[in-house]
């Protein structure tokens, strides 16, 4: 059993798989419109909807291609080995050579997130990004996934090496806290990439401040975040442990909705964090470090994998690769089906609790104008929202919402 013909096998059914779920995004562009969500887009715009979801959907298939073709030439040429034989012999140096090379696969997909952001959303009027903040943004991001997977992998050199077979539990815990930590330092982060501001006084302020107060939440801070310096799109999000929050608008929904559809997008959110959805959430995340954390300690005990990859030894970057675009890519979709069937029970409860606050109306007409911004989907194939839809469909929310109503 040759373990780089099994690897390139994989690749290949990931490839598969994703180019069905591009299949069934094309096809949902042909779908009939329910009649609850019609008025959402006129005659004209949703040709221009599907003509744009078209042209992302064939660049994604070239993307995946050229992605495709780089990670096979990667492996089938024993290149990682190759050019890990130019680092020191130290375990780090040799796990941080192969994480580097792997970075390739981004510099070749480069030339597509450019066309993506600065060609197609720019056509469609979306994209607000300038060539610099594009390219600012892709240096910090390459250096960002640098460091966390460098971070991890050594992470994994050390507790295996130390550990033995009990680095699956220590590493899983050190994965989840890790997971975690980033929600926490996302809020800080995110300060990093954009502008935040305080939301001036006003009936918006005083009415969001109202509706976390009664359920017993301490509001921290209301802030406007600069959204609109890289797209149109709308969206807002509320951070922090506990009963202490701050909430983050982007100036895009400030601009497109009243008050009320914010409050009540907002009731929505609300409505998660009094269900504790978070919570349900994370106890899903434990599970998926889990295993991924048996998948690695599987990967580094089979010493063969690393033979028939050219290395002497165990390589400890190959398993962190060969773990996350092989093994977990795989298993992933499947724990997905899951995750998203849950996740979009939690959305139903939460607009149930919007209704319950006042909001039914607000948040129909609010989401509809969050679904023009993004030019999002409004009638998906019933395949696609069971494969890969953490919400329901609009269509399927609206009817929720009408039968909350009454
Ligand atoms: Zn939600």
């Amino acid at each position: 059993m040759n373990y780089k013909i099994i690897a390139i096998i994989l690749f290949i059914i990931v490839f598969l798989y994703r180019q069905a779920l591009t299949l069934l995004r094309l096809q949902s562009t042909r779908n009939p419109i329910p009649a609850n969500v019609a008025d959402i887009y006129d005659a004209e715009t949703y040709a221009k909807w599907q003509a744009y979801r078209r042209e992302k959907c064939s660049l994604s298939v070239y993307e995946s291609v050229v992605a495709l073709v780089v990670d096979i030439v990667l492996v089938g040429a024993d290149l990682y080995a190759a050019w890990a034989g130019l680092f020191s012999d130290t375990v780090f140096w040799q796990l941080f050579a192969v994480i580097l090379l792997s970075t390739l696969t981004v510099v070749f997909t480069l030339p597509f997130t450019y066309y993506d952001t600065m060609k197609i959303e720019e056509k469609y009027g979306f994209n607000r990004t300038k060539k610099v903040t594009f390219a600012a943004d892709q240096v910090k991001e390459v250096l960002i996934s640098l460091g966390i997977l460098t971070f991890l992998t050594w992470l994994l050199s050390v507790l295996h090496r130390g550990l033995g077979d009990w680095m699956i539990l220590v590493f899983a815990i050190a994965l989840s806290a890790f997971i975690f930590g980033f929600a926490f330092l996302y809020p800080i982060l995110s300060r990093v990439f954009n502008k935040f501001t305080p939301l001036p006084e006003g009936e918006l302020r005083d009415k969001l401040t109202a509706l976390l107060t009664k359920h017993g939440y301490t509001v921290r801070a209301i802030e406007v975040m600069d959204g609109s310096k890289r797209s149109t799109k709308a969206n807002a999000y509320f951070t922090g442990f506990g009963k202490l929050k701050t909430i983050v608008l982007f100036d895009t929904l400030i601009e497109k909705l009243t008050p009320d559809e914010i409050c009540a997008v907002f009731a929505h959110e609300l409505g998660h964090g009094v269900h504790k959805d978070t919570l349900k959430g994370q106890i899903m995340t434990v599970v998926q470090m889990l295993l991924l954390s048996v998948l690695a300690w599987l990967t580094v005990r089979t010493k063969d994998i690393f033979f028939d990859f050219g290395f002497t030894e165990v390589n400890y970057g190959l398993a962190v690769i060969l773990i996350l675009s092989v093994e977990f890519a795989l298993i992933s979709p499947l724990l997905g089906i899951l995750v998203n069937a849950l996740s979009r029970r939690h959305e139903y409860l939460a607009d149930r609790f919007a209704v319950e606050e006042g909001y039914g109306d607000a948040l129909v007409s609010g989401l509809k104008k969050i679904v023009q911004a993004d030019f999002g989907d409004v009638a998906p194939s019933p395949a696609l929202i069971i494969l890969e839809y953490s919400h329901p469909s609009l269509s399927q929310r609206f009817e929720a919402i009408e039968k909350a109503k009454g």
